[in-house]
């Protein structure tokens, strides 16, 4: 008899908690990803600041899952699922809309960013969700000290070396904190026109308070550690513009270059995929075992899922994730082996952690508040252990205590395509004299 095919949409970190649990399970698993890794996100700000390389955070999900023999990987990006037919419609490089059958569906697709209405912003404020974006904040970030360098008019110097951050959650204020650092330390003796030191970085946030998911006394410890390595913290108003050349906010213009948006996220379209009920922010409504109402066979885990526990939603975080992607795993296991069903879904939170700059982060762990190099430290041991593979971590072990005493950063790269544009060289063509 063919064995159960259960197809899983998303290699981060709910997907890939789903297949490795349905390592033993006798049935075909298909896991489709629009990317060919699975990335650790909690650390893209690092590879934007030039402290890690863009492999260090990111492993091929095939790689990851090359011994478990029940997994195939599809590099597709999902468009669709068919509830009735129970296909899933992904397209890759020449196909569109291909089904794919299951018994099971796990879409673990993840978020993106949420401009708040204002998707205008994104031409000038790039967010940062994958490791492309990334890239590009850190090629932004280079090209305006390089920029600053070649200027000879020194009162463009500070337009130039003024970088706003929007959104002071956990990645504004690690991105500050990192940014700082760089800044003050790293490049402080390359350059000869500029003082990397006289930059500016400048976090704003509507909300009255950093970090708003932690206790109001850890977001103030936080906020006078960005203000010591010298960020302008700026709370209370949401922007009104953001243009090619910088911020309004609060009627005031800052003059910038560089502006990256560290706030909101949306959810992936899986909503609309099965259309199904879905919360405010666009998540799926799931049930206790996390399956969709009136469809036991498909599950959704992770930021694209809305579940509530003790009149709570469960935050948009990797362990939320990971713990709904381990679940519905083993549910299913146990529906094809006759098991019996795990008890419902319940989250167990093992705390929220952020870091500013060097040898100082914030924890928050049930009644544990800490503040300073112990939860910098802890910050540290919980970040390596969650990284994908055995050499990610003794890599980005090593470059941390590198970078650590000797201030240097692991890949200060500006990265660009100098390639022939074909739109550019036709036209460019067609400005050569004829010959006769
Ligand atoms: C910059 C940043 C910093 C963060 N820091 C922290 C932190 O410090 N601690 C913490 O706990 N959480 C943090 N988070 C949140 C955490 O990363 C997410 O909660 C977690 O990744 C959610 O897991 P997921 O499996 O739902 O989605 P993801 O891990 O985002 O995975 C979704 C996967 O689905 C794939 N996908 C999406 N759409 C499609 C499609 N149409 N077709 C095929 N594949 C698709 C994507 O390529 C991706 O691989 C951070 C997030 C960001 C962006």
């Amino acid at each position: 008899m063919e064995q159960p095919r259960i197809v899983i949409v998303g290699g981060g970190f709910g997907g890939l908690a789903a297949a490795k649990a349905l390592r033993n399970t006798p049935a075909q698993v298909i896991l489709i990803d629009r990317t060919n890794h699975h990335l650790f996100q909690p650390l893209l700000y690092q590879v934007a600041t030039a402290v890690l390389a863009p492999g260090q955070i990111a492993t091929p999900i095939r790689n990851i899952l090359r011994k478990q023999k029940n997994c195939t990987v599809i590099l597709g990006e999902v468009t669709g699922v068919d509830k009735e037919r129970k296909c899933v419609l992904f397209s890759d490089a020449d196909r569109q809309g291909v089904p794919v059958h299951y018994d099971y569906l796990i879409l673990a697709s993840g978020a993106t960013h949420s401009y708040f209405g204002h998707n205008e912003f994104e031409e000038f404020a790039p967010g940062m969700k994958s490791l492309a974006d990334a890239v590009s904040s850190r090629n932004r970030i280079l090209q305006a000290f390089e920029e600053a360098e070649a200027e000879e008019d020194p009162s463009r110097h500070r337009d130039l070396l003024t970088f706003v951050l929007i959104g002071a959650g956990p990645t504004g204020v690690e991105m500050a904190g990192a940014l700082a650092i760089l800044i003050r330390s790293t490049l402080k003796s390359e350059f000869r026109r500029v003082d990397p030191a006289h930059a500016r970085i400048v976090l704003l946030d509507m909300a009255p308070r950093v970090l708003t998911p932690f206790s109001e006394d850890l977001s103030e410890a936080a906020k006078r550690r960005l203000e010591k390595l010298g960020v302008e913290v700026r709370l209370g108003h949401s922007v009104d513009r953001i243009d090619a050349d910088g911020v309004v906010v609060a009627g005031e213009r800052i003059v910038s270059k560089t502006v990256i948006w560290t706030a909101g996220v949306a959810p992936s379209p899986a909503g609309k995929w099965l259309n199904v009920e879905i919360d405010r922010a666009g998540r799926v409504r799931i049930q206790h075992d996390l399956s969709v109402p009136e469809h036991p066979e498909v599950f959704v885990v992770g930021d694209t899922a809305a579940f509530e526990q003790d009149g709570k939603p469960l935050p948009g975080v990797a362990q939320v994730a990971m713990q709904q992607g381990r679940y519905a795993g083993k549910l299913i296991h146990s529906r094809i082996t006759g098991h019996k069903a795990p008890a419902p879904f319940r989250y167990f939170d093992k705390g929220t952690m952020a870091v500013v700059g060097k040898n100082f982060a914030v924890l928050q762990s049930h009644q544990i508040r800490l503040s300073g190099f112990g939860a910098w430290l802890a910050w540290a041991a919980v970040h390596l252990q969650f990284l994908a593979t055995s050499s990610l971590r003794l890599t980005v072990f090593l470059q941390w205590v590198w970078t650590y005493f000797t201030g240097q950063r692991g890949s200060r790269l500006i990265v660009t395509h100098h390639g022939p544009q074909p739109a550019k060289a036709a036209e460019d063509t067609s400005r050569k004299p004829a010959v006769a």
